[in-house]
């Protein structure tokens, strides 16, 4: 059996009512049992040819959680199952998905992915092409999609200042965003907070945290 212990003490800082999602890309199936053992149900993958293949191989009650950019022609295998994308960065994405939806009869729950970070090569839409699609004109196109909130990355950085700043940015988008929601209860996810920056995150009101390395050092 292994150790518990990095699973553990994670789960020991974090609030009651933050979610934490175990980041198990390039992880085995082993590794990922050790955390199901644990009680861990949430899991996230940035590659969809991978979370298929460990769909198959974990347990049926894990809950998918597709972290990564996402392309169109993949939509239709995440479908059937998948419990959220954190990743709309394109109207065009979201498009995809609420026609394979409508197809598969099945409401996706989706979160925006906010560009906040200052590096370039993160994917994300802009604060306020976010604020322009979270209209009622552009959602009701998309019946089939259930947007949820927002997902941010931070920027690789030990500034923590930058962090902080980033993150608050996200908080405030997500704020804005859930005051003008035709449902503001269903605007109940900002996904922020990685290995590194998570204490930050959870200061700035994350309320879903996707952590990978420290789960499993
Ligand atoms: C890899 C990854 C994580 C987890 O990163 P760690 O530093 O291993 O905690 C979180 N979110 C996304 C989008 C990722 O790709």
């Amino acid at each position: 059996m292994k150790e518990l212990h990095p699973f553990d003490c994670v789960k020991k800082t974090l609030p009651a009512d933050v979610t934490l999602v175990a980041v198990s890309k390039t992880r085995t199936i082993e590794e990922m049992m050790s955390l199901y053992q644990a009680g861990q149900r949430d899991f996230g993958e940035n590659r969809v040819q991978e979370l298929m293949k460990k769909k198959d191989q974990m347990p049926k009650d894990v809950r998918w959680h597709l972290i990564g950019h996402l392309q169109s022609n993949k939509v239709k295998y995440l479908v059937p199952f998948i419990t959220l994308i954190h990743s709309i960065d394109s109207e065009k994405l979201l498009s995809e998905v609420n026609q394979q939806a409508k197809k598969q009869n099945r409401i996706i729950d989706c979160l925006w992915q906010v560009y906040v970070a200052s590096e370039e090569t993160k994917h994300g839409l802009l604060p306020i092409e976010i604020e322009q699609l979270h209209t009622s004109d552009t959602l009701h196109k998309y019946p089939y999609i259930r947007i949820c909130g927002i997902m941010a990355m931070g920027t690789l950085t030990a500034e923590s200042k930058q962090i902080s700043k980033e993150f608050a940015q996200a908080k405030k988008l997500f704020d804005m965003l859930a005051l003008r929601s035709l449902q503001p209860h269903e605007m109940r996810i900002l996904s922020m907070g990685m290995s590194n920056d998570y204490p930050i995150a959870i200061e700035q009101g994350s309320t879903m945290v996707r952590i990978g390395s420290k789960l499993f050092e």
